[in-house]
């Protein structure tokens, strides 16, 4: 059987295949260079590996306090050292990426001290980490207050306004790099460093902290790279590779990171406790293949960038943008659409690929959300996934895919879907395969 008649029994027509292939063939400059960048970034978690002597002791199961685990600090001396850091904090133990900013922010902040955001709303959960939404144990009711400055009209930053908000009291800034769910961009590692280098000299001793969920290893450099105290991040996206099963990283100064090992376990106990329950395979090896995945899930929302684009629908990022990080929006219009969209999604899922996502009303959610994923660790976003609330412009956020292959697979057939449902002009479809063949092969 070729690999069109497979395609064929699983859904996928001959022309929506020679249009994705046509799209394809456009995109092979921009492919190559997402390859560099993950050979880059393989060479370096592999000499971080090699530096810090990983071997078979390092996957050996620790339980009760965990004193002595050495494949718990080898794996925090890889972190480090591949982050470029003088510490790092990786653990279980963390239980998502809002946990892991949670610990970071709650152990370097005091009473008194005021936390600034100088790129407008952070992500939603840590509205109630902050106090943003009134809620138990945040950090405003534990005397830490709040400012925040929006990003001006065009995306960039404001620097009038973060100079004039940067006080006595500003003890750290926090700085995400991923858009996350908002229409802002995502920035770039450079333009974080830019701001960083610019609140430093407002204020030398305060300490910048990057969210950077989505964006481990989509460049050849990490915010810590240019100026930042500590990155924070979650293992059930990029630099869990697909493979860790829960976790979150603190990586950063050493000052910073013992703080937080102090806040999540306890004073005096810090880093020395959290038995690793034999977790550590998942971690090592989902690290040694993120720079893989996260390559293969940039060219998945590349390929839809572009897929979607070409067709009419607007796109974010746009299909020729360079990428900060894996997320992808689709504005598609309509709700059917959207619910089209996630069937295709969920129809090439390895797991649960018999499901049907429909909109459902979720708790905290003013509109229905509707939500494909088929995946092999609950709620990872590092695995192909999509999802949006049901309200104009009707937007999918799209992201993921453990595998290049996989992620083409599902984009194919969400748009499958979308022609089957006929929210596609089929007329358009063929005329721009046929230019596009002439213009690439
Ligand atoms: C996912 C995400 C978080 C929160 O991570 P969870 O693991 O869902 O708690 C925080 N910030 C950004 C930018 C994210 O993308």
């Amino acid at each position: 059987m070729s690999l069109e008649e497979l395609y064929g029994t699983m859904g996928v027509s001959p022309a929506v295949l020679a249009y994705g292939e046509a799209v394809l063939d456009s995109l092979r400059v921009r492919f190559a260079a997402i390859d560099q960048v993950a050979e880059y970034n393989q060479a370096k978690v592999l000499q971080a590996m090699q530096v810090n002597r990983v071997g078979a002791s390092c996957f050996a199961a620790t339980t009760g306090y965990g004193y002595d685990d050495v494949g718990r600090n080898t794996l925090e001396k890889v972190y480090a050292d591949c982050f470029h850091t003088e510490a790092a904090l990786v653990r279980p133990q963390i239980t998502c990426g809002t946990h892991a900013l949670a610990v970071a922010l709650s152990a370097n902040l005091r009473p008194g001290d005021e936390l600034l955001s100088p790129v407008g709303r952070p992500y939603d959960t840590l509205e109630e980490v902050i106090g943003i939404r009134p809620s138990q144990c945040s950090l405003k009711e534990y005397g830490v207050s709040y400012r925040q400055v929006d990003l001006l009209a065009d995306g960039t930053f404001d620097y009038d306004g973060i100079r004039a908000a940067i006080g006595p009291k500003t003890k750290l800034i926090t700085i995400q790099r991923s858009k996350g769910y908002a229409t802002r961009p995502t920035f770039s590692v450079e333009q974080i460093g830019k701001l960083i280098a610019f609140c430093k000299e407002c204020k030398p001793d305060v300490l910048c902290m990057v969210d950077n969920c989505y964006g481990e290893f989509v460049e050849t450099i990490e915010p810590s790279d240019v100026g930042a105290d500590m990155i924070v991040g979650s293992l059930i996206k990029n630099p869990g590779g697909g493979l860790a099963p829960i976790g979150g990283y603190i990586c950063g100064t050493t000052e910073c990171v013992e703080r937080c090992a102090y806040r999540l376990s306890a004073p005096g106990l810090g880093q020395e406790v959290g038995a690793n329950l034999g977790i550590m395979p998942a971690f090592y090896q989902g690290f040694f293949l993120a720079p893989t995945v996260v390559s293969g899930a940039l060219k998945g929302a590349i390929f839809a960038a572009n897929l979607y684009e070409r067709l009419g629908f607007p796109v974010v990022p746009n299909g020729t943008e360079s990428r900060h990080d894996i997320i992808q929006a689709v504005e598609l219009g309509s709700e059917a659409a959207m619910i089209a969209f996630c069937k295709g999604i969920q129809e090439a899922a390895p797991v649960d690929s018999f499901a049907t996502p429909l909109p459902w009303d979720m708790p905290g959610y003013d509109d229905p959300v509707i939500m494909a994923a088929g995946a092999f660790v609950q709620g990872s976003s590092i695995e192909l996934s999509a999802d949006g609330p049901i309200r104009p412009p009707y937007a999918v956020y799209f992201q993921g895919g453990l595998t290049w292959y996989h992620a083409k697979l599902g984009i194919l057939l969400s748009l499958q879907e979308l022609c089957n449902a006929n929210l596609v002009d089929l007329e358009k479809l063929h005329k721009i395969t046929a230019d596009l063949q002439a213009q690439f092969r």
